[in-house]
């Protein structure tokens, strides 16, 4: 009975619309596979049994733990400033103690920043949904995330925006990564390697969220802003209180070399390694 509960969320079945079921070859399967197995048409529905199977292994995890998860968003989050109704939606469902190691789960939802490995910090959560904010995410943007750590805030962006790209410094942590996300489900382009250049390839981005901090805004990623983008970074000193920055492309293409740059406080984040650590 699990197993036909599991593949009925799977095929995205919801179960009030499902008669009860008995027998091997029950008549909602049959129909489900059957329309599983038609020929795309432009019109269908572009989901395939895989994105499926791990659509309902994400609405698992978002059950789990989902008090812990209202509470921070209500306590912390609401309280302190975070209006942004899609952005508390999204930190309501991504399930932030699946991206922490074993060691410090049962503090996923405590507010706070918490160690993932390789002397790096998954961020604190109001942190995460205020740089989010900030970016004014939208249904279409592209986005490009420099420091990926436990996957977290690129799961966030994933739930807000129509495709993610992210980039690791750390080898280890880019595959950390690269599980929690796809065991969820969530579709990110990831690459290990110095995200100072950006991802030319990819680029123009709608957003671009940096999580770790360097001395100075790398010269490539405010080229690879899309008119209108926005970007959110910590500037400054390493081991120190940096500055959130927030710089905004011109969305007219002839002062398409104008940006506009807010301050938005100060925090503290982990160094930005590579070439942008000290330029
Ligand atoms: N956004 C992460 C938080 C990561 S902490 C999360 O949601 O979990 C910052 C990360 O930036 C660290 O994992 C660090 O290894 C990475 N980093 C530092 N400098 C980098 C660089 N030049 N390119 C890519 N990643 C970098």
């Amino acid at each position: 009975m699990t197993f036909v509960r599991d593949l009925q969320s799977a095929l995205g079945i919801q179960s009030r619309f499902v008669m009860p079921v008995t027998g091997s070859d029950p008549r909602w399967l049959r129909a489900a596979l059957v329309a599983q197995s038609q020929p795309p048409s432009p019109e269908a529905s572009t989901m395939t049994v895989h994105d499926a199977v791990a659509r309902a292994a994400l609405d698992r995890a978002i059950d789990e733990r989902r008090e812990e998860r209202e509470a921070l968003v209500r306590d912390h989050l609401a309280r302190r400033g975070i209006v942004d109704e899609a952005v508390l939606a999204a930190m309501r469902r991504v399930p932030r103690h699946r991206f922490v190691p074993e060691f410090v789960r049962q503090y996923a939802y405590d507010d706070r920043p918490l160690p993932i490995g390789s002397g790096q910090t998954i961020s604190q959560p109001y942190v995460v949904a205020m740089m989010t904010q900030a970016v004014l995410p939208r249904r279409a943007d592209r986005c490009l995330e420099i420091g990926t750590g436990s996957g977290y805030q690129a799961a966030v962006l994933a739930e807000l925006c129509a495709s993610v790209w992210t980039i690791e410094y750390h080898a280890d942590l880019a595959a950390f990564a690269e599980r929690n996300l796809r065991s969820l489900g969530y579709s990110v382009s990831l690459r290990a390697g110095d995200g100072y250049r950006g991802w030319p390839e990819a680029a123009p981005f709608d957003v671009i969220v940096v999580t770790a901090a360097p001395e100075h805004v790398p010269q490539p990623l405010l080229e690879q802003l899309a008119p209108g983008g926005r970007l959110v970074i910590p500037v400054g000193p390493q081991e120190s209180v940096q500055q959130l920055e927030l710089w905004t492309r011109s969305a007219n293409r002839d002062a398409r070399d104008e940006f506009e740059r807010r301050t938005l406080g100060g925090v503290v984040f982990v160094p930005f390694l590579g070439d942008g650590g000290r330029l």
